[in-house]
């Protein structure tokens, strides 16, 4: 069985990873289950300009996009809120509107980065406690050390030890000593597969332990067959981890942390 808890979907600006794309990669790719978000929600663009406010999606309205498209496929996907703590933050609306919708989600996707701000800015925390009181992981995009530098997510997966954290990217461009060490340390801190080195993640399990790694592709970043390019990473992990890691890794993991009733079991190709 696998459990995809990386993928996006959506459209802003020159931006567009299809609905459709996300769908044929489950159903071509046998993935059982897929954690989605909508990228729709960035603030700010690659070189760091504000997206002209006129053009954004506004926080509620992309969500219900994600929550609308979990409606179809009830069985296979389940969402993560994409927030916008710059320009519209934590609302009493917005939280309405979680309420209202929980039954289609399992969690936050905080990105720091398209939304320029520090993960340890007051304006984040909101969110934090809307992760705590739904009993939901807070996924933090760590791929860009400015805003979600390790310290600074070590700092708030410390201050709040009853929300789960998953650093998703786990600062891939940095020594993985410094993050491994802190994954260990850290019990409520996570990490994914998502442009990892895959020497990295053996090391990660064998130090921390297979519970704290979840599989990810972030599909649909490069089109349906974005996962292609973790085949050889797959065949690594599979050469050098016992079944109760990969079981873990590839599916187990996701279902207790996000807690997802998982009834579609395929014979997947990755695993
Ligand atoms: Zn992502």
């Amino acid at each position: 069985m696998v459990i995809d808890s990386h993928i996006h979907f959506g459209k802003v600006m020159n931006l567009e990873l299809p609905e459709q794309d996300l769908i044929r990669y489950i159903y071509e790719y046998k993935v059982d289950y897929a954690i989605i978000s909508n990228v729709s929600g960035i603030e700010f663009d690659d070189k760091m300009n504000e997206i002209d406010r006129a053009r954004q999606y506004p926080q509620i309205q992309l969500n219900k996009r994600t929550a609308d498209l979990v409606k179809e496929y009830p069985e296979r996907l389940k969402g993560l809120c994409w927030i916008k703590p710059h320009g519209e933050g934590c609302t009493e609306e917005f939280e309405r509107f979680v309420e209202e919708y929980k039954l289609y989600f399992c969690g936050i996707k905080v990105h720091p980065y398209h939304s320029a701000i520090k993960i340890t800015d007051p304006r984040i925390i909101p969110y934090i406690l809307l992760c705590q009181k739904f009993n939901w992981p807070c996924v933090i995009h760590s791929g860009s050390s400015i805003y979600a530098p390790l310290k600074a997510i070590c700092q708030i997966a410390e201050s709040y030890p009853d929300v789960k954290f998953i650093m998703v990217h786990m600062e891939s461009t940095q020594d993985d000593t410094k993050i491994i060490e802190s994954i260990k340390k850290l019990p409520n801190l996570y990490c994914d597969t998502t442009w990892m080195n895959p020497k990295s993640i053996v090391k990660t399990i064998g130090s921390c332990g297979s519970h704290k790694v979840l599989f990810g592709t972030h599909t649909v970043s490069n089109g349906v067959h974005t996962a292609d390019q973790y085949l050889d990473m797959i065949e690594y992990l599979k050469t050098n981890l016992r079944g109760k890691e990969l079981e873990d890794v590839f599916y187990k993991n996701a279902a207790n942390l996000f807690r997802l009733e998982v009834k579609h079991k395929a014979k997947n190709i990755f695993y």
